[in-house]
C-alpha cells in the first residue's frame, strides 16, 4: 500500500482556543499539528501522533474519528472524567504505550502530556 502523505504544521493557532490549551499536538486527517515551534516538538510527541497516523491507515480517515469519538463518550460515562476518558481511548492507549518504557508504566513521575 502507498504511504499516505502526512502534512506537519508547527505553532498553529488552534492551540490558543482555550479548550485547546492542555494539548500539544493533535492529528486533523493528515495533518499533524503541533502547538510548538519546530525543534521545540519532543521525538516522542512525534512518535505518538505518528501511531494515530497509522490508525488513520489501517481504519480509514472517518471510521476512525467515529471509533474514538465513541470510546471517549463511552469511557465518559464510565468514568465521568475528561483525563481519565481520554487516556482510557482504546486509539490513545496505544499511542501512548508505545512511547512509554515498559520499567517507568504507570510510575511516571513527571507530568504527561496529552496528545
Ligand atoms: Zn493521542
Amino acid at each position: 500500500m502507498k504511504e499516505p502523505r502526512v502534512r506537519i504544521v508547527y505553532a498553529h493557532w488552534i492551540f490558543r482556543l482555550p479548550w485547546m490549551r492542555p494539548y500539544r499536538g493533535i492529528c486533523v486527517g493528515r495533518r499533524i499539528l503541533f502547538r510548538d515551534p519546530e525543534g521545540r516538538v519532543p521525538g516522542e510527541l512525534l512518535a505518538h501522533e505518528m501511531i494515530h497516523q497509522d490508525q488513520i491507515t489501517r481504519h480509514g480517515v472517518l471510521p476512525f474519528y467515529l471509533a474514538y469519538v465513541r470510546d471517549y463518550l463511552i469511557n465518559l460515562a464510565r468514568y465521568r472524567n475528561h483525563d481519565r476518558a481520554y487516556r482510557n481511548i482504546p486509539f490513545e492507549r496505544e499511542a501512548f504505550a508505545a512511547n512509554r518504557p515498559a520499567r517507568t508504566r504507570g510510575n511516571r513521575p513527571r507530568r504527561r502530556n496529552k496528545a
